[in-house]
């Protein structure tokens, strides 16, 4: 499968016509076990066969312009490739197999992500949405039978859109303690006030687990009292979304701003107990940082691909780009980038099979380090392919602001470095240095 050429099925113009892909190199990797390998070569088949081919015009939900049948046929598309991901057993990697996914333990889960984010969007193909995936998840984990029924399985059969709403305009999203959207409970209902931003997927969603502090009605002080995670449907009154915010220039994005004004739902909604709120997020992001991280290690990977490819082709004052030492640099760095970025992140895959608590410290680490290495590399392959590496006719310039995006998204990188210092003066304190071979 290796050294094949793709080229973009959209190829129309001038500057994508010079655009071609090569194929992901996955071969089975000698130290890991044969089940990981065969899903990691199946996953690869996909994106390579199915998906790269067709990248650009997979990814053209929101392009300006698009003719319905374009978008007809992109949808359809879509939908065949679903089926087959399906067929080959390889949907929702996240989920248990009860629920119709895959029952995949972290580091399996993480080893395939590398491989279906090599093509961009791919992972939605694969069943793997942000936020609806990390709503499945806590659904799974904290929900009743009842809400299983009424939200969870809707959502895995994609019937249904979520939203997780916790960030608040007026405090600081990186210390959830300070929050105050406040449910006040009256009879066997919640009565919820807030106002929530950056809840992604707000414009589609039919519900939103929003992260609420339960307060006595009429409080003055409202940011303590235990939180909690209500689920309340979209439709409620008193939910008002009242813009998709702007981000990186454009106008509006499904991340939205929030108001939830004197929202009663049933007592019923409360996902999991009172008081559990801010350790249902913290299972939700741990989990989710190590899913984001080997993502990006895939990206890195394309990116690198990319600007080796045109390292190779590029010919600029008399020579190729190749034999420049600048462009050496810049391979040679984003290989070291790759390559640490992808170490780290399996190591802290691996500690979380032994429980969340022992892989925190590693958690946060990647947290900080990939997504900047991702910066780097994006970046370097931006470079070297000059005004294309900005253009839409690579994947380079989206994963550029994405990247970017991730240093803050949960959690930005200072609160992560505070809590690896915090963790390592935590363990010298107690009377034992660092032990890095664990
Ligand atoms: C694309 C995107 C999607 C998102 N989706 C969701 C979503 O679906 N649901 C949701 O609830 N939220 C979402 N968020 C919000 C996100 O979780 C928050 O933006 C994040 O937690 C940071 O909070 P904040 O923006 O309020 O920054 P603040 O908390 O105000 O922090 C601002 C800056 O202060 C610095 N800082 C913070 N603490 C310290 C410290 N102790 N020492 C030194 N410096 C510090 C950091 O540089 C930080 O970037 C999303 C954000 C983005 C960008």
């Amino acid at each position: 499968m290796d050294g094949r050429q793709r080229v973009d099925g959209d190829g129309a113009t001038a500057a994508s016509a010079v655009v071609t892909t090569m194929a992901m190199n996955c071969k089975p990797v000698p130290t890991l076990d044969d089940r990981i390998n065969d899903i990691r070569m199946r996953t690869a088949e996909i994106v390579n066969d199915d998906i790269l081919p067709n990248e650009r015009r997979l990814m053209s939900v929101a392009r300006e312009g698009e003719s319905w049948s374009a978008h007809t046929e992109m949808l359809e598309l879509r939908a065949e490739i679903k089926m087959k991901v399906k067929r080959t057993g390889l949907w929702a990697p996240h989920l248990p197999t009860e629920y119709g996914g895959m029952g995949l333990d972290f580091l399996t889960h993480a080893y395939m992500n590398e491989v279906l984010s090599y093509a961009m969007g791919a992972a939605s193909l694969f069943g793997v949405v942000a936020p609806n995936s990390g709503n499945q998840s806590i659904l799974v984990k904290y929900g009743t039978e009842e809400q299983k029924k009424q939200w969870l399985m809707p959502l895995i059969d994609g019937t249904m859109e979520s939203g997780f709403s916790m960030t608040e305009p007026h405090n600081a999203g990186s210390d959830p303690r300070s929050l105050d959207t406040a449910a006040v409970l009256d009879g066997d209902h919640w009565v919820i006030n807030g106002h929530k931003w950056f809840t992604s997927n707000g414009v589609d969603a039919d519900f939103f687990i929003v992260m609420c502090r339960v307060v006595e009605a009429g409080a003055t002080n409202r940011k303590v009292g235990p939180m909690v995670q209500i689920i309340v449907p979209a439709a409620s009154k008193g939910v008002n979304i009242v813009r998709g915010i702007g981000v990186w220039g454009r106008s509006d994005s499904d991340h939205c701003e929030v108001k939830y004004e004197n929202v009663s739902v049933p007592v019923a909604n409360t996902l999991g107990q009172v008081g559990e709120g801010h350790q249902a997020a913290q299972d939700r992001l741990g989990a989710g940082r190590i899913y984001h991280c080997m993502n990006s290690v895939g990206q890195m990977w394309r990116a690198f691909d990319l600007m080796v490819e045109r390292a190779r082709a590029r010919e600029v004052h008399g020579g190729l780009l190749q034999d420049k030492q600048f462009v050496q640099g810049f391979i040679a760095d984003s290989y070291i980038d790759i390559q640490a970025a992808r170490l780290m992140t399996i190591h802290a895959a691996e500690k979380i099979d032994q429980g969340l608590e022992a892989a925190r410290t590693d958690i946060s680490a990647i947290k900080v380090f990939v997504p900047g290495a991702y910066t780097r590399v994006v970046d370097r392959a931006i470079q070297v392919w000059g005004a294309a590496g900005i253009s839409n006719d690579l994947p380079l310039a989206e994963m550029y602001t994405g990247a970017r995006t991730l240093r803050i998204a949960d959690g930005p990188d200072e609160v992560h470095k505070i809590l690896i210092a915090k963790n390592v003066l935590g363990q010298f304190a107690s009377g034992e240095s660092w032990d890095f071979g664990n």
